[in-house]
Protein backbone atom coordinates (compact mmCIF):
# COMPACT_ATOMS: atom_id res chain seq x y z
CA UNK A 1 0.00 0.00 0.00
CA UNK A 2 1.37 3.67 -0.70
CA UNK A 3 2.51 5.56 2.21
CA UNK A 4 0.56 8.54 3.52
CA UNK A 5 3.08 11.81 3.33
CA UNK A 6 1.60 14.27 4.84
CA UNK A 7 3.72 18.45 4.25
CA UNK A 8 2.90 21.03 5.67
CA UNK A 9 3.59 24.13 3.89
CA UNK A 10 3.43 24.77 0.12
CA UNK A 11 6.55 26.80 -0.92
CA UNK A 12 9.41 25.92 -3.45
CA UNK A 13 10.58 23.36 -1.18
CA UNK A 14 7.43 21.46 -0.37
CA UNK A 15 5.99 22.00 -3.79
CA UNK A 16 9.53 20.05 -4.92
CA UNK A 17 9.53 17.57 -2.34
CA UNK A 18 5.62 16.68 -2.87
CA UNK A 19 6.51 16.03 -6.85
CA UNK A 20 9.26 13.86 -5.77
CA UNK A 21 7.40 11.80 -3.33
CA UNK A 22 4.67 11.63 -5.79
CA UNK A 23 6.69 10.18 -8.18
CA UNK A 24 7.58 7.55 -6.07
CA UNK A 25 4.36 6.43 -5.64
CA UNK A 26 3.46 8.14 -1.93
CA UNK A 27 0.34 9.12 -1.05
CA UNK A 28 0.88 12.68 -0.88
CA UNK A 29 -1.31 15.62 1.18
CA UNK A 30 0.01 19.46 1.26
CA UNK A 31 -1.66 21.29 4.26
CA UNK A 32 -0.93 25.20 3.96
CA UNK A 33 -2.50 27.66 6.00
CA UNK A 34 -2.64 30.39 3.75
CA UNK A 35 -5.32 30.62 0.92
CA UNK A 36 -3.06 30.22 -1.79
CA UNK A 37 -0.02 28.08 -2.75
CA UNK A 38 4.00 29.36 -2.80
CA UNK A 39 4.89 30.37 0.41
CA UNK A 40 7.38 33.22 -0.02
CA UNK A 41 6.61 33.49 -3.21
CA UNK A 42 2.88 34.23 -3.62
CA UNK A 43 1.14 36.58 -6.06
CA UNK A 44 -0.60 39.85 -5.06
CA UNK A 45 -3.00 41.13 -8.30
CA UNK A 46 -4.96 44.22 -8.30
CA UNK A 47 -6.64 46.84 -10.23
CA UNK A 48 -4.57 45.17 -13.55
CA UNK A 49 -1.60 45.32 -12.15
CA UNK A 50 0.27 41.68 -10.78
CA UNK A 51 3.29 41.43 -8.29
CA UNK A 52 5.25 38.86 -7.29
CA UNK A 53 5.01 39.36 -3.24
CA UNK A 54 8.82 37.81 -2.59
CA UNK A 55 11.44 36.11 -4.85
CA UNK A 56 11.92 38.21 -8.54
CA UNK A 57 15.52 37.09 -9.27
CA UNK A 58 15.07 34.20 -11.65
CA UNK A 59 18.88 32.76 -11.50
CA UNK A 60 20.12 29.11 -12.48
CA UNK A 61 17.92 28.63 -15.21
CA UNK A 62 19.57 25.23 -15.10
CA UNK A 63 18.14 24.44 -11.83
CA UNK A 64 14.81 24.99 -12.86
CA UNK A 65 14.85 23.23 -16.14
CA UNK A 66 16.61 19.98 -14.14
CA UNK A 67 13.90 19.78 -11.50
CA UNK A 68 10.93 19.67 -14.67
CA UNK A 69 12.98 17.30 -16.90
CA UNK A 70 13.25 14.91 -13.72
CA UNK A 71 9.26 14.48 -14.83
CA UNK A 72 9.93 14.32 -17.76
CA UNK A 73 9.06 17.81 -18.78
CA UNK A 74 10.58 20.89 -19.33
CA UNK A 75 10.07 24.59 -18.31
CA UNK A 76 8.73 25.51 -21.46
CA UNK A 77 5.85 23.22 -20.71
CA UNK A 78 4.51 25.62 -17.91
CA UNK A 79 6.23 29.05 -18.40
CA UNK A 80 7.87 31.26 -21.44
CA UNK A 81 11.73 31.73 -19.93
CA UNK A 82 12.90 35.27 -21.42
CA UNK A 83 16.61 36.28 -20.53
CA UNK A 84 16.99 40.29 -19.41
CA UNK A 85 19.09 42.41 -21.65
CA UNK A 86 20.31 44.43 -20.05
CA UNK A 87 19.96 42.00 -16.02
CA UNK A 88 20.19 44.80 -14.15
CA UNK A 89 21.17 48.88 -13.27
CA UNK A 90 22.96 49.85 -10.51
CA UNK A 91 22.37 52.96 -9.56
CA UNK A 92 25.42 54.92 -7.61
CA UNK A 93 25.56 58.84 -6.33
CA UNK A 94 27.29 59.80 -9.73
CA UNK A 95 26.42 57.19 -11.89
CA UNK A 96 24.88 54.12 -13.42
CA UNK A 97 26.34 50.69 -13.98
CA UNK A 98 24.58 48.64 -16.23
CA UNK A 99 24.80 44.82 -16.54
CA UNK A 100 24.40 43.42 -19.89
CA UNK A 101 23.55 39.89 -20.66
CA UNK A 102 26.39 38.46 -21.41
CA UNK A 103 30.49 38.49 -20.75
CA UNK A 104 31.80 40.94 -23.36
CA UNK A 105 29.01 43.70 -22.83
CA UNK A 106 29.97 43.22 -19.01
CA UNK A 107 33.37 43.38 -19.46
CA UNK A 108 33.20 46.84 -21.84
CA UNK A 109 31.27 48.12 -18.57
CA UNK A 110 34.27 47.32 -16.50
CA UNK A 111 36.73 48.77 -18.48
CA UNK A 112 34.59 52.13 -18.90
CA UNK A 113 34.58 52.05 -14.82
CA UNK A 114 38.60 50.55 -14.36
CA UNK A 115 40.54 50.29 -17.43
CA UNK A 116 42.15 47.15 -17.41
CA UNK A 117 39.59 45.30 -15.12
CA UNK A 118 38.42 43.16 -17.98
CA UNK A 119 41.36 41.20 -17.41
CA UNK A 120 40.94 40.39 -14.02
CA UNK A 121 36.88 40.03 -14.63
CA UNK A 122 37.42 36.99 -16.59
CA UNK A 123 39.75 35.19 -14.69
CA UNK A 124 37.67 35.96 -11.75
CA UNK A 125 34.32 34.48 -13.36
CA UNK A 126 36.26 31.95 -14.83
CA UNK A 127 37.25 30.55 -11.25
CA UNK A 128 33.49 31.29 -10.52
CA UNK A 129 32.39 28.24 -13.14
CA UNK A 130 34.33 25.92 -11.51
CA UNK A 131 33.24 26.55 -8.38
CA UNK A 132 29.59 26.45 -9.58
CA UNK A 133 30.17 23.10 -11.58
CA UNK A 134 31.69 21.80 -7.84
CA UNK A 135 28.85 23.26 -5.58
CA UNK A 136 26.00 23.03 -7.79
CA UNK A 137 26.35 20.06 -9.64
CA UNK A 138 28.04 17.42 -6.91
CA UNK A 139 27.85 19.50 -3.21
CA UNK A 140 24.47 20.48 -3.22
CA UNK A 141 23.28 17.85 -4.01
CA UNK A 142 24.27 15.85 -0.91
CA UNK A 143 21.91 15.82 1.99
CA UNK A 144 24.41 17.46 4.88
CA UNK A 145 24.43 14.26 7.60
CA UNK A 146 28.46 14.13 7.38
CA UNK A 147 31.33 16.75 7.25
CA UNK A 148 32.99 14.00 4.42
CA UNK A 149 30.54 15.21 1.95
CA UNK A 150 32.25 18.24 1.61
CA UNK A 151 35.35 16.34 0.70
CA UNK A 152 36.17 16.07 -2.52
CA UNK A 153 39.28 15.92 -4.76
CA UNK A 154 37.97 19.29 -6.02
CA UNK A 155 37.20 20.82 -2.93
CA UNK A 156 40.13 19.69 -1.44
CA UNK A 157 42.58 21.27 -3.95
CA UNK A 158 40.48 24.90 -3.22
CA UNK A 159 40.26 24.70 0.70
CA UNK A 160 42.00 27.83 1.05
CA UNK A 161 38.60 29.60 -0.97
CA UNK A 162 36.55 27.80 2.15
CA UNK A 163 38.56 30.23 4.24
CA UNK A 164 39.18 33.50 2.68
CA UNK A 165 36.02 35.64 2.11
CA UNK A 166 34.75 36.40 -0.61
CA UNK A 167 34.81 40.39 0.07
CA UNK A 168 38.92 39.86 0.25
CA UNK A 169 39.13 37.97 -3.14
CA UNK A 170 37.14 40.88 -4.68
CA UNK A 171 39.37 43.41 -3.05
CA UNK A 172 42.27 41.69 -4.26
CA UNK A 173 41.20 42.21 -7.63
CA UNK A 174 39.40 45.21 -8.12
CA UNK A 175 40.25 48.96 -7.09
CA UNK A 176 37.17 50.30 -7.83
CA UNK A 177 34.46 50.55 -5.00
CA UNK A 178 31.61 50.52 -7.36
CA UNK A 179 33.12 47.27 -9.08
CA UNK A 180 33.54 45.88 -5.36
CA UNK A 181 29.71 46.58 -4.63
CA UNK A 182 28.94 45.10 -8.14
CA UNK A 183 30.88 41.95 -7.01
CA UNK A 184 29.55 41.81 -3.74
CA UNK A 185 25.99 41.87 -4.59
CA UNK A 186 25.42 38.38 -5.52
CA UNK A 187 26.53 36.18 -2.42
CA UNK A 188 24.04 38.60 -0.96
CA UNK A 189 21.41 36.15 -2.20
CA UNK A 190 22.97 33.62 0.36
CA UNK A 191 22.03 35.89 3.44
CA UNK A 192 25.08 36.94 4.93
CA UNK A 193 27.97 40.19 4.60
CA UNK A 194 29.96 39.57 1.44
CA UNK A 195 32.90 39.72 4.06
CA UNK A 196 31.46 36.37 6.10
CA UNK A 197 30.75 34.47 3.23
CA UNK A 198 33.35 32.11 1.88
CA UNK A 199 35.45 32.96 -1.39
CA UNK A 200 34.41 29.48 -2.84
CA UNK A 201 30.65 31.00 -3.10
CA UNK A 202 31.67 33.07 -6.52
CA UNK A 203 29.61 30.34 -7.92
CA UNK A 204 27.27 33.17 -7.15
CA UNK A 205 28.87 35.36 -9.56
CA UNK A 206 29.15 32.97 -12.37
CA UNK A 207 25.31 32.93 -11.95
CA UNK A 208 25.05 36.17 -12.18
CA UNK A 209 27.61 37.10 -15.29
CA UNK A 210 27.93 33.70 -16.66
CA UNK A 211 24.12 32.25 -16.90
CA UNK A 212 21.97 35.52 -16.56
CA UNK A 213 18.84 36.80 -15.07
CA UNK A 214 15.76 35.63 -16.72
CA UNK A 215 12.26 36.31 -16.70
CA UNK A 216 9.48 34.00 -16.58
CA UNK A 217 6.56 35.38 -18.61
CA UNK A 218 3.74 36.63 -16.11
CA UNK A 219 6.41 36.42 -13.40
CA UNK A 220 7.97 34.55 -10.55
CA UNK A 221 4.38 32.73 -9.74
CA UNK A 222 3.78 31.40 -13.55
CA UNK A 223 6.99 28.37 -11.47
CA UNK A 224 4.75 28.29 -8.63
CA UNK A 225 1.89 27.64 -10.82
CA UNK A 226 4.04 25.02 -12.87
CA UNK A 227 4.90 23.20 -10.07
CA UNK A 228 1.44 23.30 -8.19
CA UNK A 229 -0.17 21.53 -12.07
CA UNK A 230 2.70 19.09 -12.14
CA UNK A 231 2.66 17.95 -8.48
CA UNK A 232 -1.33 17.95 -9.28
CA UNK A 233 -0.96 15.79 -12.36
CA UNK A 234 1.24 13.49 -10.01
CA UNK A 235 -2.05 12.69 -7.62
CA UNK A 236 -0.98 15.40 -4.88
CA UNK A 237 -3.79 16.21 -2.84
CA UNK A 238 -3.55 20.12 -1.68
CA UNK A 239 -5.43 21.42 0.68
CA UNK A 240 -5.28 25.81 1.12
CA UNK A 241 -6.06 27.21 4.19
CA UNK A 242 -5.35 24.16 6.47
CA UNK A 243 -3.27 25.35 9.47
CA UNK A 244 -1.26 23.01 11.51
CA UNK A 245 -1.65 23.06 14.91
CA UNK A 246 0.35 20.50 16.04
CA UNK A 247 2.43 17.45 15.07
CA UNK A 248 1.18 14.43 17.03
CA UNK A 249 3.78 11.82 17.98
CA UNK A 250 3.33 8.32 19.92
CA UNK A 251 6.61 6.45 20.73
CA UNK A 252 8.53 8.19 19.54
CA UNK A 253 6.86 7.79 15.91
CA UNK A 254 5.73 11.00 13.89
CA UNK A 255 1.78 9.30 13.75
CA UNK A 256 -0.76 12.69 12.55
CA UNK A 257 -0.97 16.24 12.25
CA UNK A 258 -3.62 18.23 13.44
CA UNK A 259 -5.38 20.43 10.64
CA UNK A 260 -7.63 23.22 11.58
CA UNK A 261 -8.32 20.74 14.91
CA UNK A 262 -9.14 17.68 12.74
CA UNK A 263 -6.40 14.78 12.67
CA UNK A 264 -5.07 13.33 9.68
CA UNK A 265 -3.06 10.38 9.80
CA UNK A 266 0.29 9.95 8.24
CA UNK A 267 3.10 7.25 7.82
CA UNK A 268 5.48 10.41 7.40
CA UNK A 269 5.18 13.65 7.96
CA UNK A 270 7.24 16.57 6.00
CA UNK A 271 7.82 20.17 7.35
CA UNK A 272 8.16 22.62 4.58
CA UNK A 273 7.72 25.56 7.30
CA UNK A 274 9.99 27.65 8.88
CA UNK A 275 12.37 25.02 10.96
CA UNK A 276 12.04 27.03 13.82
CA UNK A 277 8.10 27.16 13.56
CA UNK A 278 7.75 23.47 12.83
CA UNK A 279 9.23 22.66 16.24
CA UNK A 280 6.83 24.38 18.12
CA UNK A 281 4.12 22.62 16.51
CA UNK A 282 5.73 19.28 18.54
CA UNK A 283 6.24 18.73 22.45
CA UNK A 284 8.96 20.33 24.14
CA UNK A 285 10.47 16.61 24.32
CA UNK A 286 10.43 15.90 20.75
CA UNK A 287 12.55 19.14 20.05
CA UNK A 288 15.93 18.98 19.08
CA UNK A 289 16.95 22.50 18.48
CA UNK A 290 16.94 25.04 21.65
CA UNK A 291 15.40 28.45 21.93
CA UNK A 292 19.35 29.36 22.58
CA UNK A 293 20.70 27.40 19.51
CA UNK A 294 18.28 29.41 17.04
CA UNK A 295 19.30 32.82 18.75
CA UNK A 296 22.98 32.67 18.32
CA UNK A 297 22.55 31.67 14.67
CA UNK A 298 22.98 34.36 11.61
CA UNK A 299 19.88 34.74 10.23
CA UNK A 300 19.18 35.90 6.52
CA UNK A 301 17.90 39.80 6.71
CA UNK A 302 14.11 40.17 6.57
CA UNK A 303 12.98 43.14 5.06
CA UNK A 304 10.21 46.23 4.04
CA UNK A 305 8.32 45.86 0.89
CA UNK A 306 6.08 48.29 -0.98
CA UNK A 307 4.40 46.92 -4.16
CA UNK A 308 2.87 50.15 -5.62
CA UNK A 309 0.63 50.44 -8.57
CA UNK A 310 2.14 53.90 -10.67
CA UNK A 311 -0.56 55.23 -13.64
CA UNK A 312 1.77 55.97 -15.90
CA UNK A 313 5.64 54.47 -17.53
CA UNK A 314 8.36 55.74 -15.36
CA UNK A 315 11.74 56.74 -17.02
CA UNK A 316 15.14 56.06 -16.88
CA UNK A 317 14.38 52.51 -14.79
CA UNK A 318 14.85 48.83 -15.82
CA UNK A 319 13.22 45.41 -14.89
CA UNK A 320 15.74 45.06 -11.83
CA UNK A 321 17.38 48.07 -10.63
CA UNK A 322 19.48 48.31 -7.30
CA UNK A 323 19.86 51.47 -5.88
CA UNK A 324 24.22 51.44 -4.16
CA UNK A 325 24.22 54.95 -3.88
CA UNK A 326 24.84 55.48 -0.09
CA UNK A 327 27.43 53.02 1.64
CA UNK A 328 26.96 49.32 1.51
CA UNK A 329 29.63 48.72 4.23
CA UNK A 330 27.56 51.19 6.58
CA UNK A 331 23.99 49.54 5.72
CA UNK A 332 25.15 45.16 5.73
CA UNK A 333 26.55 46.33 9.81
CA UNK A 334 23.17 47.72 10.34
CA UNK A 335 21.90 44.07 9.16
CA UNK A 336 24.02 41.75 10.90
CA UNK A 337 26.06 43.45 13.99
CA UNK A 338 24.55 46.15 14.97
CA UNK A 339 20.75 45.32 14.26
CA UNK A 340 18.90 48.39 13.94
CA UNK A 341 16.91 50.50 11.23
CA UNK A 342 19.30 51.53 8.77
CA UNK A 343 20.58 55.08 8.70
CA UNK A 344 20.89 55.81 4.88
CA UNK A 345 19.10 52.29 3.28
CA UNK A 346 20.52 50.59 -0.12
CA UNK A 347 17.10 49.42 -1.69
CA UNK A 348 15.81 47.41 -4.88
CA UNK A 349 13.64 48.11 -7.35
CA UNK A 350 11.81 45.60 -9.58
CA UNK A 351 9.43 47.16 -12.59
CA UNK A 352 8.72 43.65 -14.39
CA UNK A 353 6.43 45.70 -16.47
CA UNK A 354 9.56 47.00 -18.36
CA UNK A 355 9.67 44.28 -19.86
CA UNK A 356 6.76 42.22 -19.85
CA UNK A 357 3.63 44.41 -20.46
CA UNK A 358 1.14 41.16 -19.40
CA UNK A 359 2.27 42.49 -15.33
CA UNK A 360 0.68 46.15 -15.18
CA UNK A 361 -2.28 47.68 -16.87
CA UNK A 362 -1.67 49.69 -20.12
CA UNK A 363 0.69 53.29 -19.83
CA UNK A 364 1.05 52.05 -15.86
CA UNK A 365 4.07 50.70 -14.21
CA UNK A 366 4.24 47.65 -11.42
CA UNK A 367 7.18 48.62 -9.08
CA UNK A 368 8.15 46.15 -6.28
CA UNK A 369 10.31 48.14 -3.67
CA UNK A 370 12.43 46.00 -1.27
CA UNK A 371 14.86 47.30 1.50
CA UNK A 372 17.04 44.50 3.29
CA UNK A 373 16.58 44.96 7.38
CA UNK A 374 17.84 42.76 10.41
CA UNK A 375 15.37 40.67 11.37
CA UNK A 376 13.51 40.99 14.44
CA UNK A 377 13.38 44.99 14.21
CA UNK A 378 10.49 46.94 15.86
CA UNK A 379 7.79 47.49 12.80
CA UNK A 380 5.66 50.29 12.94
CA UNK A 381 3.59 51.70 10.33
CA UNK A 382 4.76 55.40 11.35
CA UNK A 383 8.40 53.23 10.56
CA UNK A 384 7.04 52.13 6.83
CA UNK A 385 6.34 55.58 6.09
CA UNK A 386 9.58 57.07 7.14
CA UNK A 387 11.49 54.48 5.38
CA UNK A 388 9.50 55.13 2.15
CA UNK A 389 9.51 58.73 1.75
CA UNK A 390 13.59 57.91 2.01
CA UNK A 391 13.67 55.58 -0.65
CA UNK A 392 10.98 57.50 -3.20
CA UNK A 393 12.57 60.71 -2.49
CA UNK A 394 15.63 58.85 -3.05
CA UNK A 395 14.01 57.48 -6.69
CA UNK A 396 13.12 60.60 -7.56
CA UNK A 397 16.28 61.54 -8.04
CA UNK A 398 18.57 59.04 -8.91
CA UNK A 399 16.01 58.26 -11.83
CA UNK A 400 15.16 61.92 -12.70
CA UNK A 401 11.70 62.60 -12.52
CA UNK A 402 9.07 62.63 -9.50
CA UNK A 403 6.74 59.62 -9.15
CA UNK A 404 4.72 60.81 -5.68
CA UNK A 405 1.46 62.04 -7.88
CA UNK A 406 1.51 58.76 -9.73
CA UNK A 407 0.76 56.33 -6.99
CA UNK A 408 -2.14 55.13 -7.56
CA UNK A 409 -1.96 52.79 -4.33
CA UNK A 410 0.40 51.43 -2.41
CA UNK A 411 0.76 48.25 0.29
CA UNK A 412 3.59 47.54 2.26
CA UNK A 413 4.93 44.18 4.10
CA UNK A 414 7.28 43.96 6.92
CA UNK A 415 8.55 41.66 9.91
CA UNK A 416 5.24 41.74 11.30
CA UNK A 417 3.85 40.27 8.21
CA UNK A 418 6.48 37.62 7.59
CA UNK A 419 5.68 36.47 10.92
CA UNK A 420 1.58 36.59 10.79
CA UNK A 421 1.77 35.12 6.86
CA UNK A 422 4.53 32.39 7.46
CA UNK A 423 4.92 32.06 11.45
CA UNK A 424 8.70 33.02 10.22
CA UNK A 425 11.22 33.37 13.04
CA UNK A 426 12.15 36.98 13.74
CA UNK A 427 9.97 37.92 10.74
CA UNK A 428 13.10 36.65 8.03
CA UNK A 429 12.63 37.01 4.72
CA UNK A 430 15.16 34.45 3.46
CA UNK A 431 15.68 32.07 5.65
CA UNK A 432 19.37 30.91 7.89
CA UNK A 433 22.45 32.13 6.64
CA UNK A 434 24.74 30.73 4.59
CA UNK A 435 27.55 31.52 6.46
CA UNK A 436 31.12 29.20 6.54
CA UNK A 437 29.35 27.56 9.79
CA UNK A 438 26.00 27.47 9.00
CA UNK A 439 26.87 25.57 5.29
CA UNK A 440 26.09 21.75 4.58
CA UNK A 441 25.93 19.57 7.47
CA UNK A 442 26.42 22.49 10.04
CA UNK A 443 22.81 23.34 8.99
CA UNK A 444 19.66 21.94 10.61
CA UNK A 445 18.89 18.19 9.55
CA UNK A 446 16.34 16.94 7.21
CA UNK A 447 15.57 14.22 9.17
CA UNK A 448 14.57 14.71 13.03
CA UNK A 449 16.93 12.97 15.27
CA UNK A 450 14.76 12.72 17.65
CA UNK A 451 11.28 11.49 16.51
CA UNK A 452 11.05 8.40 13.14
CA UNK A 453 9.02 9.60 10.21
CA UNK A 454 9.56 13.13 10.27
CA UNK A 455 11.44 15.14 7.76
CA UNK A 456 12.50 19.22 7.41
CA UNK A 457 12.79 20.80 4.49
CA UNK A 458 13.31 24.00 2.72
CA UNK A 459 15.69 27.82 3.49
CA UNK A 460 16.64 26.43 7.21
CA UNK A 461 18.12 23.33 5.44
CA UNK A 462 20.43 22.25 2.95
CA UNK A 463 21.16 24.03 0.47
CA UNK A 464 20.33 27.30 2.32
CA UNK A 465 17.98 30.38 1.27
CA UNK A 466 16.60 30.96 -2.43
CA UNK A 467 14.85 29.37 -5.33
CA UNK A 468 17.42 26.98 -6.82
CA UNK A 469 18.35 25.63 -3.36
CA UNK A 470 14.84 25.12 -2.01
CA UNK A 471 14.06 23.28 -5.39
CA UNK A 472 16.94 21.27 -4.64
CA UNK A 473 16.12 20.76 -0.95
CA UNK A 474 12.63 19.43 -1.77
CA UNK A 475 14.89 16.32 -3.88
CA UNK A 476 17.16 16.11 -1.00
CA UNK A 477 14.55 15.40 1.38
CA UNK A 478 13.00 13.74 -0.74
CA UNK A 479 15.45 10.96 -1.83
CA UNK A 480 16.25 10.89 2.16
CA UNK A 481 12.70 9.66 3.00
CA UNK A 482 12.66 6.83 -0.04
CA UNK A 483 16.03 5.92 1.17
CA UNK A 484 15.15 5.38 4.49
C1 LIG B 1 10.99 39.47 -0.37
C2 LIG B 1 11.74 38.26 -0.81
C3 LIG B 1 12.51 38.32 -1.95
C4 LIG B 1 13.21 37.21 -2.38
N1 LIG B 1 13.91 37.28 -3.54
C5 LIG B 1 14.45 36.17 -4.06
C6 LIG B 1 14.93 36.17 -5.40
O1 LIG B 1 14.85 37.19 -6.09
N2 LIG B 1 15.45 35.01 -5.91
C7 LIG B 1 15.51 33.86 -5.16
O2 LIG B 1 15.99 32.83 -5.66
N3 LIG B 1 15.03 33.83 -3.89
C8 LIG B 1 14.48 34.94 -3.34
N4 LIG B 1 13.91 34.91 -2.10
C9 LIG B 1 14.02 33.68 -1.30
C10 LIG B 1 12.99 32.62 -1.71
O3 LIG B 1 11.75 33.22 -1.93
C11 LIG B 1 12.89 31.59 -0.61
O4 LIG B 1 14.19 31.05 -0.36
C12 LIG B 1 11.96 30.42 -0.94
O5 LIG B 1 10.77 30.89 -1.52
C13 LIG B 1 11.70 29.65 0.34
O6 LIG B 1 10.89 28.57 0.10
P1 LIG B 1 10.56 27.53 1.25
O7 LIG B 1 9.89 26.37 0.60
O8 LIG B 1 11.74 27.25 2.08
O9 LIG B 1 9.58 28.27 2.29
P2 LIG B 1 8.29 29.20 2.21
O10 LIG B 1 8.09 29.78 0.89
O11 LIG B 1 8.35 30.12 3.35
O12 LIG B 1 7.10 28.16 2.47
C14 LIG B 1 6.70 27.77 3.77
C15 LIG B 1 5.20 27.58 3.75
O13 LIG B 1 4.77 26.99 4.97
C16 LIG B 1 3.52 27.56 5.31
N5 LIG B 1 3.26 27.35 6.74
C17 LIG B 1 3.93 27.90 7.80
N6 LIG B 1 3.41 27.44 8.96
C18 LIG B 1 2.39 26.61 8.64
C19 LIG B 1 1.45 25.84 9.40
N7 LIG B 1 1.48 25.81 10.75
N8 LIG B 1 0.53 25.12 8.74
C20 LIG B 1 0.48 25.11 7.37
N9 LIG B 1 1.33 25.81 6.60
C21 LIG B 1 2.28 26.55 7.23
C22 LIG B 1 3.70 29.02 4.95
O14 LIG B 1 2.46 29.68 4.83
C23 LIG B 1 4.45 28.90 3.61
O15 LIG B 1 3.54 28.79 2.54
C24 LIG B 1 13.17 35.99 -1.64
C25 LIG B 1 12.40 35.93 -0.48
C26 LIG B 1 11.67 37.04 -0.08
C27 LIG B 1 10.81 36.95 1.14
Amino acid sequence: MARKISIIGSGFSALSAACYLAKAGNDVSIYEKNSTVGGRARQLKRDGFTFDIGPSWYWMPDIFEKFFNDFGKSTKDYYQLDKLSPAYKIFFADEVITIGDHMDKICEEFERIETGSSKPLRAFIAKAQDNYDIAINKIVLRPGLSPLELVTKETVSRVDQFFKTISSEVRKNFKNPKLVSTLEFPVLFLGAKPSNTPSFYSFMNFADFGLGTWHPKGGMYEIIKGMKALAESLGVNIHVNAEVEKIVVEDGEAKALIVNSERKDSDIILSGADYHHSETLLDDTYRQYSEAYWKKKTFAPSCLLFYIGFDKKLKNINHHNLFFDTNFETHAEEIYDDPKWPKDPLFYVNFPSVTDPSMAPENCETGFFLIPIAPDLEDTEQLRKQYFDIIINRFEKRTNQSVQNNIIFKESFCVKDFIKEYNSYKGNAYGMANTLMQTAFLRPKLKSKKVKDLYFTGQLTVPGPGVPPSLISGKLVADLIEKN
